[in-house]
This record gives C-alpha cells, structure tokens and sequence, in this order.
C-alpha cells in the first residue's frame, strides 16, 4: 500500500561478504533431492502437475505437508447422531437416487441405515458418484451431520467403502486423514497416494538434523518421525508433536542463519567510532526548540552506545507515528557529522524525502552542516555538481530516494546510513546500502557504514525477530507531550450525511481535512471511487465553498509538491489523496481525516493514515467509511476506534489477516514457512531464538561434527538465500 519504492528486486544483488559464511555441503546429491519423477506413480505428466505447485525435488514433496487433518473419530451408531457434531458412521446402502437439484447440478442421495436408524447422506455436484452406489453396500461415512426431512443428514462428507464380508471389528478405528491443498488436475487423495510412495521409498533417507541435546532439552520428536506423523498420523496428538518439531526446525534455521549473520557483523565488519562527547550531545541539543521525551533519550542512548563502537550499528528505530522519530535521527546523524564523516537518509518517495529535507532543514537553520536533497528528480546539471561534493566530502548529510542507491553515488566518508520506513524497501536495498563502503581515515582496510533503519509501522515482536531479526531493535513507546486526542468513528452509508456535515463544520472553523481514496483512477474490476473522478464532486457537492486540492501517486513529482505546499500553507481546505499521504507528511492545522472504503486498508495502514492528524494543538477526528457488509472487516475497523496503540493493532492485523498484510506485498527476503505461523508460535520461535544464540556461541562457525546435519540442512533450506544471510 502506498507509494512503493521502485522494486529493485532485479538489481544485481552484491553480498558485501564471501558466500563462504555456511560451508558447501559436503555430502553427495541425497535421494532427497532427486527429481519426483523417480517416485513411483509420478511420470512426467504427474511430475508437470506437481512442478506447477512448487514440487521438483523428492524432498519437496515430502515437504508438501497437509496443510489440515480431518480427525474421524470411531464410528458410533446413528441413533447417538448430534446435530452439527463431527461424526462417523458405519451403515448399509438401502437405496441409491441420483438428481439434478434446483439449480441444475447433479447430485446423488443414498439412505443408509445401521440397524439403530438412517441417515441421509447427498453429494452435489459430483457427477463421477452416480455409478459408485448402490444397494447392500457398506460404507463408512464421515463428515457433519446436519437435518433434512427429520432425518439425521450428512452432505457432501468423506465416504469409503468397507468390505462387507470382513468382521466389523476391524471397521471400529478413529483415523486422522490428511488434506493436502489440491489443484483441478492433483486431488488430496492423488497427492496422498504419491506421497505415500515417497515416504516408502526415502523416508530412512530423512537425517536427523538437530543434535541430540538439543532434542533432549526441548523434548522434540525426530525429524523423520515427525515428517512420517505429519503425512500419516495415528491419533490428533501426533499431528501436534510432529506440527512442534518442523515448526521448531523452520524457526531454528532462520534463527541460526540470523545468528550467524550477526556474530559475523560483530566480529567480522568494522565500522568508523562515532563517540558523543557532552559537548557535541549539548551543541546537537540546542537545535531542537523542546526538550527531547524519556523515551527518546532513552534510543538515542542506545544508539550511541552503538555509534561509539568501531562494529557498525544495525538498529531498527520504531516508533507510533508523531512519538519523534525524526528528531533521534537528526541526533544520530549530527552525531556522524560531528565526527567528520557523512550522513544519508533514505526516505522511500520523493515526497517523503522533500518532507524529511524540509523538516530537517527547519532544525538546521543557520547551521554549518552541508546538506543536500538528492532525488530521481534532481535536474542533471544540478545532480553532478552534487554528487561530486559528495564524493569529496564537503555535503555533510544527503537526504534522497533510492535513487541514492546508484553506483555513481559515491561517498568520501560515510559514518552512518539511515533508512526511514525500511520495510517499503526490499532486503536488496539494505544489502546495496550497507556494502557502500567507506575509507578509513587511516587508509587502511574499508569501513562500513553503522546503519539505522526507521519504521512507523510497529511491528509485532514475532516478525521483528524475523524479518528484521538481524537488527538490534529501539523502541519510542511514548509520544511527545500535549499530543491530541484522535476520535475514530465508523462511517456507514446512511451516516454519511451527517459525516460530511461535520467535516464542513471544521473546514468552517478554519481547519483543514484530509480526504483519502484507495485508488488513483477508476478500475473497471473493482468499482471504488477514485480519488480522480471524486475531486470534482468533494468540490462541488460534499465540501460546497472550499478550496479542494487533489493528491495522487501518479502525478508529477513537482506537482506534487506544489500540492502539498499549498494544502500546508492553509490555501487548500481539503486535499483529495491517495495514500501518498500514507507516511510522514505533517501538517498540525490538518484535524480531519475521511477515508473512504476503509475496509480495503490494512490495519496498519490505516493507523499510519489516521497519524496525519492530531499533530496540532486540537483534537482530530477520523471518519472511517465503509459499506462493507462483512463482519471480519467491521471487526478489524473497530479495533481502530478503540485504541491508538500501534502495537495492539499491528498485533490484531498480524493476528487477523497474517504477515504477508502488515509487511504489504513486498518481498521480505525470508522463504515462506511451510510449517511454522508467526501468530500461534510465538514460544517456539522463542526457544528456537534462545537455543541459536547458544549454539553460535559454542560453535561459531559450525564446525563441531555433531553440527554438520545442521549446516547442510542450513545451506539446502537457504540455497538461494545464503547471500542474504551473509550480507554485513
Ligand atoms: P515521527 O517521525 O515519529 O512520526 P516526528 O519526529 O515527525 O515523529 O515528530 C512528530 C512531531 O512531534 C513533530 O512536529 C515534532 O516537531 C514534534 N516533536 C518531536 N519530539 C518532540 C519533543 N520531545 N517535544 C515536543 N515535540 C516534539
Ligand atoms: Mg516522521
């Protein structure tokens, strides 16, 4: 969401160290990693079919785990049926019709009876049924038992038919069958059927990649064990145990490759000693016109403490939107240049890196700091002169785009990057930012650069240990004093009225609104009202008399600005926007904020949207409209009105709508997990965060033999992720 930051993605990645960091595997190609074709009942059409849902490898497959478990308990009689309960029920076919329903699918219905009574069992829409039935069958139904005609009634469930010679004592078992996520052409059952093979044929293949003790210490199952129990598990409990040991195994890696990763910064990079002495903290202090907050002095602390070690800093600065983030960085960065080496700040838009320039400017008055806006937009003759002042080292501090991320940029010094809203970039971008080397003022070996990252997203403790797991993280848990109140307040179509009447009301008392849209042009597939078309009518019939000014992603960078100049000089009421607003932008006079279609934001989102507002001396409101008739949707809105703590609605979103959301679409560099969720396995992720650190501290570089399963399971799980893990 929001203005996205050009994806480098494809940029040529250059790890600033050797992909030496996890040895080459030592072992030969295992059966593991044969091509599924060789397992029984896979040809090359099969094999097409499974490469289409990312299965090449036999390994793969094995890794293709269900992703739920239908649990058939015993068979019980049909008189003890429950309405809406779980049930399995073992009876005879006493007579077999096959239809078309109202709606002209095919169906079939059978009664069934046990001797205690019958039931109703139907199928709709399965026309390769028909045939399957009929009288004097034994079949073992299992599935939800609803109500039909007064008759106990089981609609599309689980069948299998029983042989009716056979004792029905053998027919009394509860089974927990997986189901695998199917596609048109490869249904669960074929999928279970050839996964079967693969575990007959490799399953002793399957290594055992955790050392004992560590097994022991966390009483896990082994890991062929636990992908047998995944596949084909006896009874709900070994799902559990086996879900825990490949849960702990996928969260163990991440955490090992990120312990590595950052033992080898520790150890490995050096980085140019930025010290505060009293005298740079007071000459930086009397450039902010307030006292800084606890919280804030409490980071800049921290990151002092870092600044002043010669290993560069790799910190993550979160903070609600308004908590001040802006003011620790300029501390940090003054701190850089106080101590003779250059400063960047990365911020994700043009507009946002105007803001920061803008912003920082108005602290730096009369400073003798060299400082320089660099975006894409930056005239040619203008750019050169500049980047050559750069690269001499008499520009102190360079705020830009990414566009600072080009080799032609070239720094004398650079102490201290800082990135704001880092999880707008890809991880490639913190890679290319942080291999910007610098000299050492001694000529000698190169020096990176200590480097800060800013989000105002907070971000829930689970996905900051892993997306970000390699940075040191700070954290302003409060705002600066005298911050207003924002009242959030659901808006349905009937209210809406009423809503705009009160927008009116403040635009008359002389306060200035913000009206948000989700799209910039009207989409033919979703039918939103986009900013474009609604300009006119925001104008003429919503906000009759006020000066409307329109804001959208796709308009020129100096449009933009001029926009957004005027809309924060008080000669635009309301400005109709996109979420270009999202981040950053800070205008006190600004009290309203409407957004429109509400529910097609983020949680996260939304929060930062809404943190345009209350930044002045008045309490704001924020006007969420919706016309979503789903209750999830209302759910997650609701949340907003009740609280402003970022974290519990970071929380809630992660909770509600998983990570892929909160981090928005953009690669985060991890593979995905297969096994393991970021919301239920917090304490796995814990003991895996503990058990890593220890390990790196026994056996840094992996070279006790009880740990050469683990780094061969590390470099197949990271195969084509090491460069990332080994990035400084
Ligand atoms: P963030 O970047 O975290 O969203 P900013 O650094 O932009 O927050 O600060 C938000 C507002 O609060 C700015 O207008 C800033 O001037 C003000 N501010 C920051 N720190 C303080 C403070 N210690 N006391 C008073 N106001 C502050
Ligand atoms: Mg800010």
């Amino acid at each position: 969401m929001g203005p996205a930051a050009a994806d480098h993605a494809s940029r040529q990645f250059r790890p600033a160290t050797p992909h030496s960091r996890i040895p080459a595997s030592p072992d030969a190609q295992s059966p593991l990693d044969k091509p599924v074709q060789f397992v029984r009942g896979v040809g090359p059409h099969r094999a097409r079919l499974l490469s289409k849902i990312g299965i090449n490898t036999v390994g793969d497959l094995l890794e293709y785990f269900p992703f739920r478990h239908e649990h058939q308990r015993r068979p019980q009689s049909i008189d003890s049926l429950v309405l809406d309960a779980n049930a399995t029920v073992i009876g005879i076919v006493d007579s077999v019709r096959s239809n078309l329903t109202r709606h002209g699918g095919p169906s079939v219905t059978l009664r069934l009876s046990d001797g205690t009574g019958t039931v109703r069992v139907a199928w709709f829409n399965a026309p390769y049924l028909r045939d399957r039935f009929h009288r004097g069958q034994v079949l073992r139904i299992h599935g939800q038992v609803g109500e039909f005609e007064a008759l106990a009634q089981f609609v599309n469930p689980t069948v299998e038919q029983l042989d009716p010679q056979a004792d029905p004592k053998t027919w009394d078992f509860e089974r927990v069958v997986p189901i695998y996520k199917a596609t048109a052409s490869l249904s669960t059952t074929h999928i279970a059927r050839i996964v079967d093979n693969a575990l007959k044929e490799t399953l002793n293949s399957i290594d055992e990649t955790l050392p004992e003790t560590l097994r022991k210490r966390r009483q896990l199952i082994g890991r062929r064990e636990a992908i047998w129990r995944m596949h084909r598990p006896d009874n709900p409990e070994q799902v559990i145990e086996a879900r825990r040991r490949l849960a702990y195994d996928e969260l163990f890696a991440m955490q090992l490759a990120i312990a590595l990763q950052r033992r080898w910064t520790a150890t490995g990079a050096k980085a140019p000693r930025l010290p505060v002495t009293p005298e740079i903290d007071q000459r930086i202090r009397r450039r902010f016109p307030f006292p800084l907050t606890a919280a804030q002095n409490r980071v800049i602390a921290e990151i002092c403490a870092d600044l002043a070690r010669d290993r560069p800093m790799t910190r993550l600065l979160q903070g609600d939107v308004g908590s001040g983030k802006t003011v620790v960085a300029l501390y940090a960065a003054l701190t850089a240049i106080a101590n003779k080496t250059q400063c960047a700040i990365l911020a994700p838009t043009e507009v946002l890196a105007a803001q920061h320039f803008a912003g920082i400017e108005r602290y730096l008055a009369g400073s003798r700091v060299e400082r320089c806006l660099l975006t894409g937009n930056t005239p040619r003759s203008q750019r050169d002169r500049l980047l050559e002042s750069v690269a001499k080292g008499t520009t102190n501090l360079v705020v830009g785009t990414q566009a600072l991320l080009e080799k032609t940029v070239e720094f004398a010094d650079l102490g201290l990057v800082i990135v704001d809203e880092q999880h707008k970039f890809g991880v490639s971008q913190r890679a290319i930012m942080r291999s910007k080397k610098t000299r050492s003022r001694h000529g000698a070996a190169s020096l990176l650069p200590h480097y800060l990252v800013m989000t105002a997203t907070p971000i829930p403790r689970t996905l900051s240990m892993t997306v970000f797991g390699d940075l040191d993280i700070s954290t302003i848990d409060s705002s600066p004093p005298g911050r207003q109140p924002i009242h959030t307040k659901i808006v349905r179509p009937k209210e809406e009225a009423e809503a705009w009447l009160a927008v009116r009301h403040r635009i008359r008392e002389g306060d200035q609104a913000y009206v948000v849209y989700p799209l910039v042009e009207e989409s033919d597939e979703l039918d939103l009202k986009a900013a474009t078309a609604e300009v006119d009518r925001v104008a003429r019939d919503l906000l009759p008399g006020s000066r409307v000014g329109l804001l959208h992603g796709r308009m020129k960078n100096a449009e933009k600005q001029t926009v957004m100049r005027e809309f924060a000089a008080g000669r635009l009421d309301a400005l109709v926007c996109t979420t270009v607003i999202e981040v950053g932008v800070d205008v006190p006079n600004a009290t309203v904020m409407v957004v429109q279609h509400a529910d097609r934001y983020g949680l996260a989102a939304l929060h930062q949207l809404r943190g345009r507002v209350g930044r002045g001396s008045k309490a704001s409101i924020c006007l969420l409209m919706t016309d979503s008739p789903s209750q999830l949707a209302n759910e997650r809105l609701e949340i907003l009105c009740r609280t402003t703590d970022g974290f519990r609605i970071a929380e809630e979103d992660l909770r509600l709508r998983g990570p892929g959301e909160l981090l928005g679409t953009r690669q985060h560099g991890w593979p995905e997990f297969r096994v393991a969720n970021l919301v239920e396995d917090t304490e796995i992720l814990m003991q895996a965060r503990d058990d890593a650190a220890r390990l790196v501290r026994e056996d840094p570089n992996l070279k006790n033999p009880l740990h050469a399963r683990l780094k061969a399971e590390l470099r197949r799980r990271f195969r084509d992720k090491v460069a990332f893990i080994s990035v400084g």
